[in-house]
């Protein structure tokens, strides 16, 4: 699944709603449907029952039989109120038993039997919580005597709801037609059908759904057939290769669908790729087929494995909650991902639609070709699919250079990490509520983040061989992480395995301390020594005893190879080479670590910064502010070091300064030294704002995009940190011509203008981007308009804009968008979380169950003792009733506990340095 950070709306469900509808069973030995109240289990004689397991504390089910093969037939048609269905499960009964437990949520079932042996053992059904869950998720089957070992059929039928937040199988009205989608990953497939609804369950569906003559239904594979019975049309859909239930889809609706029409030059062997839409969209989905052809033939050349399904179709879904849905073969997309208009699609927009379908087409061999069994191996999915997408997009479009991308995202999850709050990328989890947690930075940019170090210490070569032959031997099986790790073992003669686990298996990142000694003969060593990385205020335990296996590489001045060393747990290391260097450079590759150096090295560093290349910047800067936050490098020293960057050649070395300066502004200029810093960073982009101008140059077009992006993030610091007065009456001009007519500015430009525009504007502009918002003619336009609102300084502005959220001018999947922008600024930030507080009934409405997890980040908008207090008590009793919200708010209120102490520690010091700068 794809996901981004700073997301605010996870998945999840009422609890109201699923006990009313968890309310009936059926009884029959012949199979017509009779729904009849939930009565207890019967008490048959001892002879022919065995006990009821009770529910497992591992969050699996009990073992009492194993799915074999799953016939489906779903009666879909999404302008009704519901849906119903039929299920023939074939199973392996481990020993005799009168139960069986599955998983169900939300569904009434109307009729259950199971079949063995010649005979007929009719069924009650009821429900029950798992341990750890908030609702109950499993479901029951008593059998009046116990069914022998061996194959047995259970005959199931249901109906259900639609799913109110956009998971399980729901539906969205788009102009005038309903449609329905699919969502079930992480564990919603058991809203849509009673199933076994774990990834270690891998096996065929056979699916036939049935809808109102004219609607169109598409599955993971290709139709079989299709016969019309009246008013209804059934769809068999051909049996899938094993599968496991969170990647089984489907969607119903009157679609548009639009064929690959040419596979692009040097492609080969594609699947048929299929582009499927609502009604009357398909003619903005050029760039999205074209897109997925190049990455898929990029894929399996780099895998040198082929796609592994029959078909791709991808689906654009106009109300989805996540960002995309690997399900094999019929991947799902939020459509402003998919859909974009050639001629205007912005320079970020067609990034992104390369780096998520790359994500979700990695997913086809890396979690569904081979499946992680369990979701606490869930990192094997997504760090892969994640670490994949930079790899893949970088070799299908290396003018974009995302591998200085992924090295700004493995700085940036370092943060996350080093909270005592923080998850082991790999730890046990056995609710739902601990899945939907399990899909955090940690899952995705730290599983990554390792997987690239590991990359780099065993070699390109034996890193894909390894991959390769664990793709090979596990094809269509569900297998746990170390699977992989041995692969990579054995590939590489390196013990991979051991290094992994010290960072799998724990929250938190070493930082390696380095110090150089040069020696008489012209030689040099340094001494390497590794801790764990603590910001000030850290209240994570420092036992002592938690180190890691380090693959450490120093880059010494006039080098071009970095000496490396393997730092074992606990050892002390040495790192060696010839001549007495200027300068080191402790991390060059952006590995996963943190170092430390003194000032005076960081100084010598930043000097010597034409003998680094991206990365080596990136990370020096990352490093020398994550020094200032540990406490052991003064704020004040960071203001001397970002001069040497101001004229970098790297867009990604400058969105890096930004992002301090924005931390900086955030967390320690007192009013006092306001003006004096917004100085200080005009000075760092003004010259480079005027070189760039505002808009595109002609030759931009068919570049890189990435002096675009770097205009973007420029004109962002002179506007918002530089508060430059002609920044924003220039924005003001371009936002008119906007308003006016949307076609009259290029929508990168647009992106930053109409935004900063809306600074310093009244009532009046937001009734005009509420207008241009309803009129757009593209996603695009509608989210330049849905941020700008969220862009007042003037608190009444502000919070207007924030109730029109509310109704319904903005849709429930678009909130994120919304609140993302309020909560990127210094200003709007308060209001913001000031305003969620004040209308958390009505969000909550709008944003159901755990749709509405991610709110509670809110609670870290808070830099004093009694803002968090008031956070604490406000958001702690929300969160313990949402699914997967709980370690999101103690990350966030850690967050703000740590803002307290910096703020504390430095705001003074810097402050007065910037007072006193020249
Ligand atoms: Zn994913």
């Amino acid at each position: 699944m794809a996901i981004r950070r700073a997301r605010l709306g996870a998945r999840s469900r009422d609890l109201v709603l699923v006990h009313a509808l968890a309310s009936a069973l059926a009884l029959t030995a012949c199979g017509a449907p009779s729904p009849t109240p939930v009565a207890p289990p019967p008490a048959a004689s001892a002879a022919l029952t065995t006990p009821l397991p009770p529910p497992r504390e591992d969050g699996h089910l009990p073992a009492l039989a194993t799915p074999l093969k799953y016939t489906l037939a779903l009666d879909v048609d999404p302008a009704s109120a519901g849906f119903r269905g039929t299920a023939r499960i074939e199973l392996d009964v481990a020993e005799p038993t009168s139960w069986l437990v599955l998983h169900a949520r939300g569904l009434r079932v109307t009729r259950a039997q199971v079949l063995a042996q010649g005979g007929v053992f009719p069924a009650r059904t009821s429900e029950r919580a798992s341990i750890g869950g908030k609702s109950p998720e499993e479901l029951v089957v008593a059998l009046d005597r116990a069914v022998p070992r061996g194959r047995a059929t259970l005959e199931i039928a249901w109906e259900g709801p639609w799913d109110e937040e956009l998971s399980g199988l729901y539906r969205v009205k788009d102009g005038d037609r309903w449609y329905a989608f699919t969502q079930f990953e992480a564990t919603d497939a058991r809203r849509a059908f009673p199933c076994f609804d774990e990834p270690g369950y891998k096996v065929p569906f056979d699916v036939s759904i049935t809808t109102p003559n004219g609607l169109l239904a598409v599955a993971n594979t290709k139709e079989a057939s299709r016969e019309t019975n009246g008013g209804k049309t059934t769809f068999h859909f051909k049996e899938t290769l094993p599968l496991p239930t969170y990647l089984l889809a489907f969607a119903v609706g009157d679609f548009d669908v639009r064929e690959l029409e040419r596979p692009p030059a040097g492609t080969s062997s594609l699947p048929p790729i299929r582009l499927v839409t609502t009604k009357g969209k398909s003619n903005l989905g050029a760039l999205a087929l074209e897109t997925t052809a190049g990455l898929t033939n990029a894929l399996a050349n780099w895998i040198g494995i082929p796609y592994p399904y029959e078909k791709l179709d991808i689906v654009a879904v106009p109300e989805f909650s996540a960002g995309a849905m690997e399900n094999a073969g019929l991947i799902t997309f939020r459509e402003e991902i998919l859909l974009l208009d050639p001629a205007r699609a912005s320079v970020r927009a067609r990034r992104n639609q390369a780096m998520v379908v790359a994500h979700e087409l990695a997913h086809q061999w890396f979690g569904n070709l081979v499946t992680a069994s369990w979701w606490n191996d869930l990192w094997l999915n997504e760090g892969f699919a994640t670490w994949m997408e930079w790899r893949i997009v970088d070799k299908w479009r290396p003018q974009y250079q995302v591998r200085f991308d992924a090295v700004v995202s493995t700085h940036g999850v370092m943060d996350l990490d080093a909270l005592a709050s923080a998850r082991a990328v790999r730890q046990p989890v056995v609710s739902t509520s601990d899945a939907h947690e399990a899909f955090d930075g940690i899952t995705y940019e730290k599983g990554a983040a390792i997987l690239a170090t590991i990359e780099r210490w065993i070699g390109e070569d034996a890193f894909r061989r390894g991959v390769r032959d664990y793709l090979r031997d596990n094809a269509h099986k569900s297998v746990q992480a170390d699977r992989l790790l041995s692969s990579l073992d054995k590939a590489s003669g390196k013990d991979v395995s051991s290094m992994a686990a010290s960072f799998l298996d724990h929250a938190g990142i070493p930082e390696v301390s380095v110090e150089v000694a040069c020696e008489p003969g012209s030689r040099w060593h340094a001494e390497l020594v590794q801790e764990p990385w603590r910001p000030l205020g850290s209240k994570a335990e420092n036992d002592g005893g938690q180190s890691w296996t380090i693959p450490v590489c120093v880059l010494a001045q006039g080098e071009k190879k970095s000496a490396c060393a393997d730092m074992l747990a606990g050892a002390p290391s040495l790192v060696a080479g010839r001549g007495c260097p200027t300068f080191v450079h402790p991390n060059a590759d952006a590995s996963y670590y943190r170092f430390s150096l003194p000032e005076s090295g960081f100084t010598k560093l930043a000097s010597a910064r034409t003998q680094l290349d991206v990365p080596g910047r990136i990370s020096l800067l990352s490093n020398a502010w994550a020094q200032v936050r540990a406490g052991r490098l003064k704020a004040e020293a960071m203001l001397k070091l970002l001069p040497s960057f101001d004229a970098d050649p790297s867009r990604q070395v400058i969105e890096e300064v930004g992002g301090i300066l924005g931390a900086m502004s955030e967390t320690l200029v007192a009013d006092e030294g306001r003006a004096a810093f917004r100085k200080y960073v005009a000075a760092r982009f003004a010259k480079r704002k005027k070189e760039l101008g505002w808009l595109p140059k002609k030759e931009e077009a068919a570049g890189s995009g990435d002096e675009t992006m770097l205009r973007h993030a420029v004109l962002r610091a002179m506007g918002d940190l530089a508060e430059d007065e002609s920044t924003l009456r220039e924005a003001d001009d371009l936002a008119r011509r906007w308003l006016a007519d949307p076609t009259s500015v290029d929508e990168d430009t647009a992106a930053i203008a109409v935004d900063l525009a809306s600074r310093h504007a009244g009532p009046a502009r937001l009734a005009e981007l509420v207008q241009a918002a309803a009129n757009s003619k593209t996603r695009e336009d509608r989210h330049v308009a849905l941020r700008a609102m969220m862009g007042f300084d003037d608190a009444a502005v502000l919070t207007s804009a924030l109730d029109t959220t509310l109704g319904e001018a903005v849709r429930a999947n678009e909130m994120r968008y919304a609140f993302g922008a309020a909560f990127a600024r210094r200003k709007s930030r308060p209001v913001a979380e000031a305003w969620i507080r004040a209308h958390w009934d009505e969000l909550r409405k709008k944003l159901p169950g755990s749709l509405g997890g991610s709110l509670v980040r809110a609670a870290s908008i808070a830099c004093t003792k009694s803002e968090i207090d008031e956070r604490k008590a406000f958001y702690t009793p929300r969160a313990a009733t949402i699914e997967g919200a709980e370690r999101p708010l103690a990350e966030s209120l850690e967050s703000a506990s740590l803002c307290a102490e910096l703020r504390a520690h430095s705001a003074a010091g810097l402050t007065r340095a910037l007072l006193n700068a020249k």
